[in-house]
């Protein structure tokens, strides 16, 4: 009775543990905002020719607890272009892309897709065209394949595996037997954060967005996962604009603009020889990460 009862409570912990995650990756990919979407109006939803991609004009937030976040922050991100978010712990960067999901409304200003006001946008419309990818990205308790076919069930294996391919993965799959069918996790790959991120990376890639937000792992990667995200945001940024909040500066070097919030507030924008130049606080980040 007893080991067929301990097969019963592992399978439960197990399907607890999928069922957490598919939630958090519903509430990713699920389009639920946290703020009732305006009725669209008419006359309101076309694009401005030569509008930015993403546009954030004078964005000031504050979370519902009353923490003051973001202060008139304002940028720009062009269709496929690649744009780098970096400051100190704290700065709001995070806050940033939380805003362009759409999971707090702004306080003032305006955050704008190809020239609207994302508030007139249907929001399930414009989160299909954004891919999202958190620092502790959901992995499904399951397959590789049931991993990947959340955002586009229709996907054939050879999409799959290029899609490995760009992040950086093909190698870590193919040590199974089972390839794509191979569980992740305990009973299947066990993949490191860095792994399990370019994993939701694959995932984001699969639904070919516009625009991807990612958000960087805090945690220290080894010198290979830092180089690995870094050809993954490559081959990621090869047909797409990025919007990439970055905590080693080695990843985001050859972006297009890198802007520096600090508490809040930009406090510099530019290419990474420009901000170092003109940025005290880029140029502090930047030694500290041994890059001058
Ligand atoms: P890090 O580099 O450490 O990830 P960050 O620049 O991304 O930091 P945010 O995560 O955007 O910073 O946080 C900015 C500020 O907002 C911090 O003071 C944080 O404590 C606060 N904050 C973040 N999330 C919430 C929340 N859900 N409710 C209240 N305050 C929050």
């Amino acid at each position: 009775l007893v080991m067929p009862l301990g097969q019963a409570i592992s399978a439960w912990t197990q399907l607890q543990t999928g069922l957490g995650a598919l939630t958090r990756i519903q509430e990713v990919l699920g389009l639920e905002p946290e703020h009732e979407d305006r009725p669209e109006r008419p006359g309101t939803g076309g694009s401005s020719a030569g509008a930015p991609l993403l546009e954030l004009d004078g964005v000031s937030f504050r979370y519902p607890d009353g923490t003051p976040v973001l202060n008139a922050v304002s940028l720009r991100v062009a269709a496929g272009s690649r744009v780098a978010l970096v400051g100190p712990s704290g700065a709001g960067k995070s806050t940033v892309l939380a805003l362009i999901e759409g999971f707090y409304p702004v306080d003032s200003g305006v955050i704008r897709w190809a020239g609207t006001d994302v508030r007139e946008l249907p929001r399930a419309g414009l989160r299909a065209r954004l891919g999202y990818v958190e620092q502790e990205a959901p992995v499904l308790a399951g397959t590789v394949r049931e991993n990947l076919l959340l955002t586009r069930p229709g996907a054939t294996d050879d999409e799959l595996w290029a899609v490995l391919a760009d992040v950086g993965l093909t190698e870590v799959v193919r040590r199974s037997p089972l390839g794509l069918d191979v569980l992740v996790g305990d009973e299947g790959v066990l993949l490191s954060g860095g792994e399990r991120q370019r994993l939701a990376i694959a995932r984001s890639l699969l639904a070919r967005p516009d625009l991807l937000l990612l958000d960087e792992p805090t945690a220290s990667l080894d010198a290979r996962n830092e180089s690995l995200l870094r050809d993954t945001l490559a081959a990621a940024g090869a047909d797409r604009a990025l919007l990439v909040v970055a905590h080693r500066l080695s990843t985001v070097l050859d972006s297009d603009e890198i802007v520096v919030l600090d508490q809040g507030r930009v406090v510099g924008r530019g290419t990474h020889h420009e901000l170092l130049d003109s940025s005290p606080l880029y140029r502090e980040l930047a030694s500290a990460q041994l890059l001058v």
